[in-house]
């Protein structure tokens, strides 16, 4: 009796033969055919620019560093927080990284609205309460001072100038950028998880 011929699982993305019932050769081919079914645009800001700010909040509450500095009422200030918390930097406020109630839940504010080619800059954005980021238009002058403060004039300016020239990103780089978004994520929590 013949044997009965093995069935063939190829990969939706890249047709490479695969060994067994899956879909994708690996993670990539997956973001690769996500990234070409949503479109590129698409893609980016809604796979890669929420991961990016999800993971930016993570690694900031993973810091072991548990000073930290904020603008309240003006003045720079230094709070202590807990790992798994963030500061917010314009007010003050302490967020868990995930969840909580409304006024203190984590956002990842924009010192310049994010666009084009200062969409992943990790200089430009920081912790705020979703009160601040929301509610008061992200308190600009407050992001100001802190900025200078604790990341400088000079990057200031860079930011600046960087906003003003448009970056496209290719189908590559995009999923490149999920891939490793991913996994600082992930390291991210663990460390998080590991020191609290
Ligand atoms: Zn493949
Ligand atoms: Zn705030």
């Amino acid at each position: 009796m013949a044997k009965r011929a093995k069935k063939i699982y190829i990969c939706e993305c890249c047709d490479a033969p695969l060994d067994s019932k899956r879909k994708y050769c690996n993670d990539r081919c997956e973001q690769i055919h996500l990234c070409m079914s949503t479109g590129t645009t698409k893609y980016k800001t809604k796979f890669v620019a929420p991961l990016f700010q999800k993971m930016m909040r993570a690694e900031w509450a993973a810091s072991l560093d548990t000073m930290s500095l904020a603008v309240v009422k003006g003045a720079i200030t230094r709070i202590a927080r807990r790992v798994g918390q963030c500061v917010c930097v314009t007010c003050g406020t302490i967020c868990p990284w995930e969840g909580g109630r409304f006024e203190q839940r984590l956002n990842c504010g924009h010192f310049i609205a994010g666009r084009g080619s200062i969409l992943f800059e990790e200089d430009c954005v920081a912790p705020q309460c979703a009160g601040c980021n929301m509610y008061h238009g992200g308190r600009p002058l407050e992001f100001r001072i802190w900025m200078e403060a604790v990341r400088g004039i000079e990057t200031i300016e860079r930011l600046e100038v960087a906003k003003h020239k448009p970056l496209s990103r290719t189908r590559d780089e995009l999923v490149e950028m999920r891939l490793n978004f991913n996994q600082r994520l992930k390291a991210a929590l663990a460390k998080m998880k590991g020191n609290q």
